[in-house]
């Protein structure tokens, strides 16, 4: 049952945030309402909040903000029966519509009816209360903090990807963006099975750089403004001691391809997870004579249960990425902070800090 109003993060228009009051929506019957408890912002809320969109979901009305949540069941839909009330879970915020071609064929990430959350048409949850089928929450065991829960969406996103390239047992690979994506892409990709990683980012972003330090890259790269492609690319083959089998491209940069696809082994495989440029100039002859796999990741494609798994059991620490933590009534000023790459991954509470943890979230 809800207990409290439902105040939410709405957006109105690029940069017009407001913490305001929305309805409490009843389930049906194969949902459940959850009562939200962390929400983690993301590269897509910023984009939304500073240029009301990306690509085709631009805003057309006002939708709230916020993708990467944990919660507790409070009502269950009259046919949820994998769920009860009190059950902690993260949610995953994509949701195919079921019956078309895409769902039939298990590509639901990319429905076109979908209920993903947030898009144009969908609110997402950076609310107190969030209504969302049943068999899109996954339950978190006693040793998964709220925060990590959170945090799953974005590690769904990072195997997907890596999955999608084959990452495997000794892959040398190449993470351009130390973003959290990029973050995240290289905890799965050390959790696969690389051997050697090489991340990079503008030099601006040092803290970045140096958490992907901390989380065991092999070497990470600060680029600076007058680093010419092909230097940059000599560096990469240096640390990996060879080009790279396998790429994540975390920027969506017309250099982070150019970079990406000039750094990849002949016969490699290239995975573009970021979103940036609409459009980019690229070596292609140079990709093609050498036969580079270009692939490209959205979402994610029930990757969820081996994110809880990894987690869970310790495969992957997530916990160090956190670096801030803002409560909901000071939620603007945490997609300021997130909007101006400060920090890492910046936690809002929706309910106090560790009402719903076993143990005290301490990174
Ligand atoms: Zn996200
Ligand atoms: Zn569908």
């Amino acid at each position: 049952m809800a207990t409290k109003p439902n105040l939410a993060a709405v957006l109105y228009g690029p940069n017009d945030l407001r913490l305001e009051k929305r309805p409490i929506l009843e389930p049906a019957f194969n949902e459940v309402l959850l009562e939200v408890d962390t929400c983690g912002i993301c590269g897509t809320d910023v984009h939304f909040l500073k240029e009301g969109g990306f690509g085709a979901q631009m805003l057309i009305k006002p939708i709230v903000l916020g993708h990467e949540s944990s919660g507790i069941v409070r009502k269950l839909g009259s046919q949820v029966t994998d769920l009860k009330v009190g059950d902690r879970v993260a949610i995953e915020p994509a949701a195919g519509c079921r019956t078309c071609d895409l769902c039939k064929v298990g590509k639901y990430n990319v429905c076109l009816n979908g209920k993903h959350c947030p898009t144009q048409k969908h609110d997402g949850n950076c609310s107190n209360y969030f209504t969302h089928y049943a068999d899109c929450c996954f339950k978190l065991p006693d040793n998964v903090s709220m925060e990590e829960g959170a945090m799953l969406e974005p590690l769904a996103v990072a195997i997907y990807a890596a999955r999608k390239i084959e990452v495997g047992l000794g892959s040398k690979v190449l993470i351009f963006g130390a973003g959290p994506i990029g973050l995240m892409c290289l905890i799965a990709a050390k959790a696969m099975g690389a051997t050697r990683t090489v991340v990079l980012d503008l030099a601006r972003v040092k803290h970045r750089l140096d958490m992907a330090k901390k989380l065991g890259a092999t070497e990470v790269i600060a680029i600076g403004k007058d680093d010419k492609e092909d230097d940059l690319v000599k560096k990469i083959h240096m640390i990996l001691g060879a080009p790279a089998d396998r790429v994540l491209e975390c920027t969506g940069s017309q250099p982070g391809m150019r970079i990406s696809i000039k750094s990849t082994r002949n016969a490699g495989k290239i995975c573009l997870v970021g979103l940036g440029n609409d459009d980019v100039t690229l070596p292609m002859v140079d990709a093609i004579s050498r036969e580079i796999d270009i692939m490209t990741a959205m979402r994610y494609n029930h990757d969820f249960p081996a994110a809880v798994e990894t987690v869970a059991n310790g495969l992957v620490n997530l916990k160090p990425l956190v670096s801030h933590h803002f409560d909901l009534k000071d939620v603007l000023e945490a997609f300021r902070v997130a909007s101006q790459s400060e920090g890492n991954k910046i936690m809002v509470h929706l309910v106090p800090r560790d009402t719903n943890n076993k143990k005290k979230f301490v990174n």
